[in-house]
């Protein structure tokens, strides 16, 4: 196994020796729960995992031959990526079907299939679950299915306990900050004076917490539309009935495009001070229209 180049393994040996230890001996496991306080980690994990499952190479995954390239960009056509729907950002029974009729059919190009599920637990309900579980229970040839979540308690017994899991640690002090600062962000887009955001973004000096922060805002502000529409929330439920008295489900989508364009800023080098003041003057813009 090849884990070098993957910087999250550095600083978390166990998480090393787990995942060595699960593909010691050919063995191949064909669910594993993904379970971590910090959604991106999770998320490198379950990239690193497909990337391995495809790969050609000796030394698994190389990281470059054509089959790590397309699971590394989310390309591969025998990844998939469970898609919520629109609305209630859930996974519907009927994608699920569609799941448990495509895992029987022969994989494209890989000699196997990946089903990657985020948010699992919040996503996933129980009914769906329930039919779930029977693919669980006699697994096709070949295939692999991920499930990502923040706390694994939120999926049933009977799925956990037919799945390996994998705990990611957490940083959770880090996220609890970047949570605390999105919060205060958020109620800052509402405040009748600019003051109180002006001062929120301001903490946005450093560009990891800075990043993190914004993808929580992109779910706070998500939730103001599921809000409205009686949908479960991901995040707050009692914050997101708050903004959404201010923030209609028009404004919420335009919030939503502006955090992400300033995410995508970050990793480009924008000086954050003229970032923190571009997401000022855009949220200003969008709820109270100046
Ligand atoms: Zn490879």
């Amino acid at each position: 196994m090849n884990l070098e180049g993957f910087d999250f393994f550095e600083n978390d040996e166990n998480l090393k020796q787990r995942i060595e230890s699960l593909y010691s001996q050919n063995r191949q496991p064909h669910a594993i729960v993904i379970e971590g306080a910090v959604e991106q980690r999770c998320e490198k994990l379950a990239t690193f995992l497909t990337m391995r499952a495809v790969c050609r190479a000796e030394n698994k995954p190389c990281g470059k031959c054509e089959q790590c390239i397309k699971a590394r960009e989310q390309a591969h056509p025998d990844i998939y990526y469970a898609q919520p729907e629109k609305k209630s950002q859930i996974y519907s029974i009927e994608q699920m079907r569609s799941i448990i009729e495509n895992a029987s059919i022969r994989p494209n190009e890989a000699d196997i299939k990946i089903f990657v599920f985020r948010s699992a637990e919040k996503r996933l309900t129980p009914v769906v679950q329930n039919s779930f579980l029977k693919l669980l229970e006699e697994p096709p040839q070949n295939c692999l299915f991920l499930l990502l979540c923040q706390n694994s308690r939120g999926l049933l017994n009977t799925v956990l306990s037919r799945c390996t899991v994998i705990k990611i640690k957490g940083e959770p002090n880090f996220y609890e900050d970047s949570l605390d600062l999105a919060v205060e962000v958020a109620e800052g887009t509402i405040a009748p004076s600019e003051w109180q955001l002006l001062a929120a973004l301001s903490q946005f000096s450093d560009r990891k917490k800075a990043d993190e922060t914004l993808a929580i805002l992109t779910e706070i502000f998500r939730d103001c539309i599921a809000v409205v529409n009686g949908i479960d929330t991901i995040m707050n439920k009692q914050l997101a009935e708050k903004l959404s008295k201010r923030i209609t489900t028009g404004m919420a989508l335009q919030l939503v495009e502006v955090t992400e364009l300033a995410r995508r800023k970050i990793p480009q080098n924008v000086n954050m001070e003229l970032l923190s003041a571009f997401l000022c003057g855009e949220y200003r813009r969008i709820i109270w229209q100046r």
